[in-house]
């Protein structure tokens, strides 16, 4: 049985529990239980504060973890990741109040900064020779300058609008972060195959999740014009209509080229194109 440890309540939530799913691993979960176990798939799963997941995977007490990259390195152990799992993207930002002139970080040589992430913080403005007093609070950092508690602050922005509304100006990125999945460095043998399983089957739900299915009807003349377009796996798959001269093509398209792919296979002519989700993709 391998242990993974997923965020309780809170940002990494859900998308960790639906990517477990996903991976066809069936459980029951309910919001006060601490633990519970997979029905067909030798895991269990704790529920813990994310600050607490990279620690219990470095001690043992949890094989695996779900976490930000935010917290994995300031927590200083950035050495455990093993795969980036594309959900919870954000950065960690510094911001001034929005009249304060600012023109690089050297600007922020002697004033104090409200973070609670003094590490990535203390190492980002060590890189740029900067020496700041920096102020650790865990929570509520937007409100230090309006307080007078800070000059500026380093904090998580996704979209920037808790910043604008505290009359903030993002004017550096320090960290950009993701989930990623975490390992305790010294696993058994039985516990590396088994997230060895767990890794082939988030690859190939990631993989599932960036790619369409996509099927369409097409002049025989213009098919290699598609096939360029879509190159697929390894083709496309071309079968005839049953009129004369037109093929119906099958293939994968990549999430980012989807409208622009689409765009230029209209352009030569293709028809009746529908788009359909992939659940797994294996190649
Ligand atoms: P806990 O109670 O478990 O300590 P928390 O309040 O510290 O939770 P959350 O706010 O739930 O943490 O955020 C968890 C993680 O989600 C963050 O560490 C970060 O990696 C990511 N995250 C935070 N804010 C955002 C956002 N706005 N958009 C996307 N991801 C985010
Ligand atoms: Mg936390």
């Amino acid at each position: 049985m391998i242990r993974l440890a997923i965020q309780k309540s809170g940002r990494l939530s859900e998308d960790s529990l639906s990517l477990i799913r996903e991976c066809g691993i069936s459980f029951v979960s309910s919001s006060y239980k601490l633990k519970t176990e997979a029905t067909n798939f030798p895991l269990e799963i704790l529920y813990l504060r994310d600050d607490d997941i990279p620690g219990y995977v470095q001690d043992g007490v949890a094989d695996l973890g779900v976490v930000g990259q935010n917290v994995l390195v300031e927590a200083g152990l950035p050495e455990l990741e093993v795969e980036p799992l594309g959900f919870s993207k954000c950065r960690l930002s510094l911001a001034v109040p929005r009249g304060e002139a600012y023109a690089s970080v050297a600007d922020l040589q002697g004033k104090n900064i409200a973070t609670s992430y003094p590490q990535i913080l203390g190492t980002y403005l060590a890189g740029h020779g900067v020496q700041a007093n920096l102020h650790t609070i865990s929570g509520s950092v937007e409100i230090a300058p309006s307080i007078g508690l800070a000059d500026a602050i380093c904090d998580i922005v996704s979209s920037g609008s808790t910043l604008l509304g505290n009359g903030l100006r993002e004017v550096e990125t320090v960290f950009r972060s993701e989930a990623v999945l975490i390992a305790n460095r010294s696993l058994s043998a039985e516990k590396q195959n088994l997230l060895e399983q767990l890794q082939f089957r988030m690859q190939a739900v990631r993989r599932a999740r960036r790619n369409k299915y996509i099927v369409l009807n097409a002049p025989v003349a213009s098919l290699d014009a598609v096939k360029a377009l879509l190159p697929g796996i390894k083709s496309p798959t071309v079968t005839p209509l049953a009129e004369q001269g037109w093929v119906s093509v099958q293939s994968v398209v990549n999430e980012d080229d989807f409208w622009h792919v689409t765009d230029q296979l209209k352009a030569v002519g293709a028809e009746g194109i529908l788009v359909l989700p992939i659940e797994k993709m294996i190649s």
